[in-house]
């Protein structure tokens, strides 16, 4: 079961991913996190990405495509994994269809987190990351019970260098762009739902639970 997260920045997707991914019993491989794993190696592919990254702009495919259909070809994926980030341009969709059906494999669903720009920014300005395992967190609607510490595994947080205001305006431009209309794309190809992404963490929950069940 291949099931893909689409939405914009902030929707939700890596808070909701990962009990999603535990449910279904299959990785969260997660674009956006390989690439600032890739970043903080100091590899060559990382350092060249990081530059489009703090500028909210797109990675080119010759970066991010090996490394993604990489780690969905590893042996924990191989009857499937939770998507959180890519495709995000109607390429990247095709290659990855392409990928998927030369390992015998299918998109199942692909789900669209409904939020609006005024929450997503709300989100983003208030996020903060466990740097070890990843975790959201958010100053008002998700606080870690101890301040500055990663509830999981105890790991320190920290906010991400795109999520300032700025940046965060020009990826939900490059979002509109670029990756919304992915949302008909997938519709005509029957493998849209829609969940409301806007309630609260739990009812979010819910709702993506009866949907892949
Ligand atoms: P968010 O979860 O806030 O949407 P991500 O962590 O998914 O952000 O992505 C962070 C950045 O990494 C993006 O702004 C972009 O520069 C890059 N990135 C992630 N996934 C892709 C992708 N599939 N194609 C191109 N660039 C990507
Ligand atoms: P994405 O991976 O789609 O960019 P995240 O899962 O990182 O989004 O969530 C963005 C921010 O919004 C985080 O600070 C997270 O704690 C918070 N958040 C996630 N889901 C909700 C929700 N349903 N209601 C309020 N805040 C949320
Ligand atoms: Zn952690």
């Amino acid at each position: 079961m291949y099931i893909i997260l689409l939405g914009p920045p902030g929707a939700g997707k890596g808070t909701q991913a990962q009990e999603l991914a535990r449910s279904l019993g299959v990785p969260h491989v997660a674009s956006g996190e390989l690439l600032r794993e890739a970043r903080q190696k100091g590899t060559e592919l990382g350092l060249k990405a990081g530059s489009y990254m703090d500028k909210g702009l797109l990675v080119p495919n010759e970066i991010i495509v090996g490394i993604f259909l990489e780690r969905l070809g590893q042996p924990d994926a191989d009857k499937g994994a939770v998507l959180d980030g890519f495709p995000r341009s109607q390429d990247q969709a095709r290659i990855l269809e392409k990928a998927l059906k030369s390992r015998e494999r299918d998109i199942g669903k692909v789900i669209y987190m409904r939020v609006s720009n005024q929450e997503l920014i709300r989100r983003l300005a208030g996020r903060w990351l466990c740097r070890r395992c990843q975790t959201p967190y958010h100053t008002v609607s998700s606080p870690p019970k101890v301040a500055g510490h990663c509830d999981v595994c105890g790991g320190e947080l920290y906010q991400r260098s795109d999520d300032k205001e700025e940046t965060v305006r020009k990826r939900l431009d490059v979002y509109h762009q670029e990756t919304a209309p992915l949302v008909e794309y997938y519709r005509k190809q029957g493998n849209l739902v829609e969940v409301e992404g806007e309630g609260n963490i739990e009812a979010v929950s819910r709702a993506l639970l009866a949907l892949v069940a």
